[in-house]
């Protein structure tokens, strides 16, 4: 207002440009998406509501005249009102505004508000006026408790998922054991049959090979399953944990006459069984995965950086097409046959869990000029 000039003006123009200017403000109060009021204060400290804007009403659902000229103790329901009064009194205290959550049930549903409220004082230094907003946040807060009651649901079915993924692997064992070992059996007495009851003895060899690929599944899903359950964080040689998976798997590394260099690695606090597994199943694909035509030929590198290890898996191998990158890290999917390659398609679905316990990523590359490249990360900031 202090810069308008009102000399440079007709009385009958600045009166028009002040009512203008009322109007657009009165618009902004009955139009802004909060609730904004004033109170007076009286001469006994009462608050009495001298002025509230539209999304007042619509928010309480009352009418201007229930709330215009009462006092707040009329208007407020308990036990928000013993709250608020003592917000008030807090305010007008110290002479600064005051900030809080409020909860209040209205005609119009129970509403939960961020509450703010400031004091005016007169040239006496006596508070004469509070002006207050309310931002309603009952939606974004039912959604967020909505959100945590999902979450909460998510994490039981999670858990019941896991136990009877991990129940079921565990106890089809026996009956399949029991079947194979009949099998088993049954082929040894019809040996040397001939007609009729050596077609029997195929059946039979179908029988076991099909009862065996189930075990390997169910050993998959019984691992899978078992990751993460006792987890003991500790401060590892990665050197020798390497050490320790190549000469848990020397046979096939002999059989393969696979040649595997691996770089320096560092010292670092890791779930040492779960990540031994991930080394396991990543080394024995690679040897697994091989070209028919090459020499199985390993390189394992390390990069150290400030806030994580990365280490790489390189092989010389038949090589993963592009489109399936993603895709192999998910349980049970596999690029071969069973009777090209042998497997549960679950190891790297695996892998993937070991890497989120790690705080990690896993993914795959293509080598030059042929083969994989599975790289992963560990974060140096587990607690
Ligand atoms: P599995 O080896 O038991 O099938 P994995 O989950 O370990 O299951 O691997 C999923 C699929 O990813 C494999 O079936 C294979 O097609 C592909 N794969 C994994 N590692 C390699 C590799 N080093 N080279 C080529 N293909 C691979």
């Amino acid at each position: 207002m202090s810069t308008i000039n009102p000399e440079g003006f007709k009385k009958e123009s600045y009166t028009q440009m002040l009512e203008e200017k009322d109007k657009i403000l009165s618009l902004i109060y009955d139009t802004v998406g909060d609730v904004i009021f004033a109170l007076n204060v009286n001469k006994a400290g009462e608050y009495i509501f001298s002025s509230v804007n539209q999304t007042f009403l619509n928010a309480t659902g009352l009418k201007r005249e229930q709330v215009i000229g009462k006092n707040v103790k009329d208007v407020i329901p308990e036990p928000s009102l013993t709250v608020v009064l003592g917000h008030y009194r807090t305010a007008i205290k110290t002479k600064s505004s005051v900030s809080w959550e409020e909860i209040t049930p209205y005609p119009t549903g129970t509403k939960i508000g961020e509450v703010r409220i400031a004091p005016v004082f007169d040239k006496n230094e006596k508070c004469k006026m509070l002006i207050g907003s309310v931002h309603d946040i009952t939606e974004s807060r039912n959604y967020a408790k909505k959100l945590e009651e999902s979450m909460e649901k998510i994490a039981q079915k999670n858990y019941e998922l896991e136990q009877m993924g991990y129940v079921t692997s565990h106890d089809l064992s026996e009956p399949l054991n029991t079947i194979q070992s009949f099998s088993m059996l049954l082929k040894e007495e019809m040996n040397n049959k001939t007609g009729d009851e050596a077609k029997a003895f195929k059946y039979l060899d179908f029988i076991f090979s099909a009862t065996n690929r189930m075990k390997t599944l169910l050993r998959g899903m019984l691992n899978y399953n078992i990751i993460g359950k006792e987890l003991e964080l500790k401060e590892v040689d990665l050197n020798l944990l390497v050490d320790s998976v190549l000469q848990d798997i020397a046979g096939t590394i002999m059989k393969e006459n696979a040649e595997i260099n691996v770089s320096t690695l560092p010292s670092i606090k890791i779930y040492e069984s779960e990540l031994k597994i991930l080394f396991q199943n990543l080394i024995s694909n690679a040897i697994k995965y091989k070209h028919p035509d090459r020499g199985v030929q390993i390189d394992i590198k390390v990069s150290n950086e400030k806030e994580k290890v990365k280490i790489e898996i390189i092989d010389n191998g038949i090589g993963i097409d592009e489109v399936y990158f993603e895709k192999i890290f998910h349980v049970f999917q596999r690029l071969h046959k069973q009777n090209e390659y042998e497997g549960s398609g679950i190891g790297l679905s695996i892998c993937k869990k070991v890497i989120d316990l790690h705080d990690g990523q896993i993914w795959v590359e293509k080598n030059t000029p042929h083969g994989s490249k599975f790289c992963f990360t560990l974060s140096k900031k587990l607690v």
